[in-house]
């Protein structure tokens, strides 16, 4: 009994401490050993930062040992996301990519990764979002239903970790968040991708493609040298088979790069036959790499060039918190 009520403080009440005002419920004997033996694991905000728009607020929170990583929460109308890391950096060095720039420090616990839902969820609770939110005259959602794993971090270099915390994050006496509303992406680690299907993991998968040929993909893509493009296609048909699920394939449009007519058509023969759709993505600026976007012209004609010759459908993701460093890939912590 007293465990489900504590369950109910952390996950349904959002709970800030052990103390009586904040778990009533419990008796004094219980909450005063919680507080001397457990600890909550709130993630201390270091710093927020709102894009101009007001649709974007990404968190700089600060971890127990010290190290920091960043959590984005996005607003689409009617729709909150919130965009978790899975790890403090990343070891896969893909060369666009500010946190694979920083390089990788360690993976994040179950907990840390549930934290930062928590922390999105408390702030949309404090609703000082909503009021902003009321004002433009919008429907603001008070509760957190979608979770992207896009933040820093490779999610299947930390699987079990990942997986525990999606367990917490779907629980339907918790946080609640239905598993359709869950979508991971990963760069492409093969032997991840296949345990996902193994274990019918039911959220949505995306997977980072990049470009279409081995030797293109391994340039962007240092990882790719370990999984080769052929073994991922072959995971990635494994699991659409197993699970009879589409996959999301990521697509980081750069000018001159891997957005010309005939790159659309290599990534829809490379699709071909499969259940998939592609999220083209503009690069988003970063220190570490002088690629430019590709222009909004040159990404309507490739996403023309899919669905007219391929029927592969395709988004264009909408460019978010570029100017506060929350975009795809832009999210880095430097040493301070
Ligand atoms: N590690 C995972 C998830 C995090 S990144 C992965 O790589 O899939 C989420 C998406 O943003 C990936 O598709 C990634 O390739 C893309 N991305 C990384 N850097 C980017 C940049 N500078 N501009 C646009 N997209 C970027
Ligand atoms: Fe890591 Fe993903 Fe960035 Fe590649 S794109 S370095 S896998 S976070």
């Amino acid at each position: 009994m007293h465990a489900a009520r504590l369950w109910n403080y952390l996950y349904l009440a959002l709970a800030e401490s052990f103390s009586a005002e904040a778990m009533p419920e419990l008796p004094a004997k219980i909450r005063t050993r919680l507080a001397a033996e457990a600890q909550l694991g709130l993630l201390p905000a270091a710093l927020e930062t709102d894009s101009s728009d007001g649709f974007t607020r990404k968190y700089l929170l600060r971890l127990a040992d010290g190290e920091k990583i960043e959590t984005v929460l996005m607003r689409y109308t009617g729709r909150v996301t919130a965009c978790i890391s899975s790890q403090v950096g990343c070891a896969m060095g893909c060369v666009f990519c500010a946190t694979g720039q920083m390089g990788y420090t360690r993976h994040l616990t179950p907990g840390e990764i549930v934290a930062q839902a928590i922390h999105v969820a408390r702030a949309l609770r404090l609703s000082t979002l909503s009021a902003q939110l009321s004002t433009r005259r919008e429907h603001a959602p008070a509760r957190l239903r979608n979770i992207v794993l896009m933040g820093m971090g490779e999610p299947l270099h930390n699987y079990d970790a990942v997986m525990h915390a999606i367990d917490i994050l779907r629980d339907e006496t918790g946080l609640a968040i239905a598993a359709e509303r869950i979508t991971l992406s990963t760069v492409g680690v093969v032997p991840g991708i296949l345990r996902l299907a193994q274990e019918m993991r039911p959220m949505h998968l995306a997977v980072s493609l990049h470009a279409a040929t081995q030797a293109e993909r391994a340039a962007l893509v240092p990882v790719a040298k370990k999984w080769p493009l052929d073994e991922l296609m072959a995971a990635c048909r494994s699991y659409s088979e197993t699970t009879g699920r589409r996959i999301f394939y990521e697509w980081t449009l750069i000018e001159g790069k891997n957005d010309s007519p005939d790159h659309a058509r290599a990534v829809g023969e490379l699709l071909r036959g499969l259940p998939a759709q592609v999220n083209l993505i503009p690069l988003n600026p970063t220190t570490g790499y002088d690629g430019a976007p590709t222009h909004s012209e040159a990404a309507k004609r490739f996403q023309k060039i899919l669905a007219d010759e391929f029927e592969l459908p395709s988004t264009v993701r909408q460019r978010r918190g570029i100017d506060i460093a929350a975009g795809c890939g832009q999210l880095a912590v430097t040493a301070s």
